[in-house]
């Protein structure tokens, strides 16, 4: 049975993910920005914590790992080669490693670029990716500490998902990235219907931190990187899929 996904908004435009194994009674929240909303839709739903996912080290994402730990108990699992730098883990993990919450395995991903140390996680049997600060709705992560060569090659291994796969990425900022995208791939119909869609979605209160990884490779500029119309756009129609993703990261900073 796939697991229950429920979305928690937390901070200014996070999103933490909770997954209910109804199986088993298992309860894990990937990334705790803040403790107190993950607290209160665990008392609502009458779901007991028993897992803590970290995806990487920035503060909005594991500020409430240790308060949540200790009114629960739960296991924390994150990235080893991150460790030195996230709340003590109990669970160190790499490349292809198992995660087990309740009945469901998933496997971890190293997505490095936004930081160096930064995983996702993918559950099959749920068709589920928690992909933070990498692969994001209609967007991607700032390159605080990666090059652009290492957060394209993230991306791929992301984009070699199941097309079904629904990306939870951990902020909402589909404002921002509707605009940067319209500015680069204004003949998109894909992506001006997605757009068209955003406040139809947000006033029907869906999280805007989610689309299936069909929509986001159909919409989303990064993941066209490889794209011959994007690059003719752009005029790199003769230059390398890496050196496009490279240019678009360039120009949404500057944006
Ligand atoms: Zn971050
Ligand atoms: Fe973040």
């Amino acid at each position: 049975m796939p697991f229950v996904l429920h979305s928690v908004p937390c901070l200014q435009d996070n999103y933490a993910y909770l997954l209910h194994d109804e199986e088993t009674g298992a309860t894990a929240v990937v990334d705790v920005p803040d403790a107190a909303p993950i607290q209160a839709a665990l008392a609502q739903k009458g779901w007991q914590l028993s897992d803590i996912l970290i995806t990487h080290h920035h503060h909005d994402h594991i500020g409430g790992v240790e308060a949540l730990r200790a009114e629960t108990g739960a296991r924390v699992w994150g990235a080893a080669a991150d460790a030195h730098r996230l709340p003590p883990l109990d669970l160190a993990l790499a490349q292809g490693d198992r995660v087990e919450i309740g009945s469901e395995a998933g496997r971890v991903l190293e997505v490095p670029g936004h930081t160096v140390g930064h995983i996702a996680f993918h559950f099959p049997d749920s068709k589920l990716a928690f992909t933070a600060d990498s692969l994001m709705a209609l967007g991607c992560g700032r390159l605080f500490e990666g090059s652009a060569e290492q957060m394209w090659d993230s991306l791929c291994k992301l984009m070699a998902l199941p097309d079904d796969t629904l990306i939870c990425s951990g902020h909402d900022y589909s404002s921002g990235n509707a605009a940067f995208a319209q500015s680069v791939d204004a003949d998109n119909p894909d992506l001006r219907a997605r757009i068209k869609g955003f406040d139809d979605a947000r006033a029907a209160g869906q999280p805007m931190a989610q689309a299936s990884l069909a929509l986001e490779k159909a919409t989303n500029p990064f993941l066209r990187a490889g794209d011959a119309r994007m690059k003719a756009a752009l005029g790199m129609a003769d230059q390398g899929d890496g050196a496009v993703f490279a240019h678009l990261r360039q120009l949404k900073d500057a944006f």
